[in-house]
């Protein structure tokens, strides 16, 4: 439970899904990205969900129709940060996400905010696993933040829809390499490598194992897995194609999650798609 103060800040940001957590209740995994922090000391977790689906892209995952929610983090730096840090002076606070210092889907299910998925992924109730997490460090004792209610480290339904679906059998154990890094590969796919992005129709990503859950089933019955974010509902692309690619000038492409591998491997595999 966030302090009514603390709660206002994130929402005017349309950030609804806030959770605190004690530093000390959290799987460290890459501490020296706090160190790198002279003199910071934790002591509160602050983490946050950001939905952000819209639609089903025609040819490539979810995640990557929106812009890159890695500069919504660097926005909220700019913004949210300093309001907290005049909030609660003289306290520091840090943004963090998907390079955390901390597990962060270890924390997030801690903290409540959802479950862990047999597919890896964080679901929880209003969104399935279409969210990103983000988390904010801070030295300011938790008592100033709100309360922390900890949580039993929860699992899903176990259903295993999503390890029978998984077209590369990662998820079964079969030693393969996920879909989604398949596509991500750069240079020459074997023969089985194009089959699976041809038949999965693919030229981005995978969301299979997020689309054969039940929790997606019931956030999209409920209506609840949409994002409110504006940042992810503008500039949105449903459809990758080599004539979009050609038409964005490399700031416009570079804005985009299926921009870091180069323009070279999504072409590659909008090629595969059209034999
Ligand atoms: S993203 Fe696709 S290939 Fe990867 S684990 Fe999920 S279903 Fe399997
Ligand atoms: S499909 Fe079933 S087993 Fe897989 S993550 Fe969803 S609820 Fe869990």
């Amino acid at each position: 439970m966030l302090k009514d103060s603390l709660s206002a800040l994130f929402t005017a940001h349309c950030i609804e899904d806030v959770a605190l957590l004690p530093f000390s209740e959290c799987k460290v995994q890459k501490g020296y990205l706090l160190e790198k922090k002279e003199g910071f000391c934790p002591s509160s977790v602050i983490l946050f969900l950001l939905p952000y689906y819209t639609e089903t892209p025609d040819n490539f995952s979810a995640y990557a129709v929106c812009r890159d929610y890695h500069f919504f983090i660097r926005e909220l730096e700019n913004t949210l940060l300093p309001k907290l840090e005049e909030a609660f002076s003289p306290y520091r606070f840090y943004a963090f996400t998907d390079h955390s210092p901390i597990d962060e889907r270890e924390a997030a299910v801690r903290s409540g905010l959802g479950v862990f998925g047999k597919n890896g992924l964080l679901l929880t109730e209003k969104y399935s696993s279409f969210q990103f997490i983000a988390e904010i460090f801070t030295d300011a004792p938790l008592s100033l933040l709100g309360e922390a209610k900890l949580h039993p480290f929860a699992t899903c339904f176990q259903c295993g829809a999503c390890q029978r679906a998984c077209p590369s059998g990662v998820l079964r154990g079969e030693g393969k390499e996920c879909l989604s890094a398949i596509t991500q590969k750069k240079g020459e796919l074997s023969a089985d490598e194009e089959r699976l992005l041809r038949q999965y129709h693919t030229a981005w990503g995978c969301d299979i194992c997020q689309n054969v859950c039940p929790y997606t089933k019931r956030a999209k019955e409920a209506g609840t897995i949409y994002t409110k974010i504006p940042y992810f509902l503008e500039k949105r692309i449903c459809s990758l194609s080599s004539d979009l690619l050609a038409s964005m000038d490399e700031e416009a492409f570079g804005q985009y999650a299926f921009a870091w591998r180069g323009r070279q491997v999504l072409l590659r595999n909008l090629k595969l798609l059209k034999e």
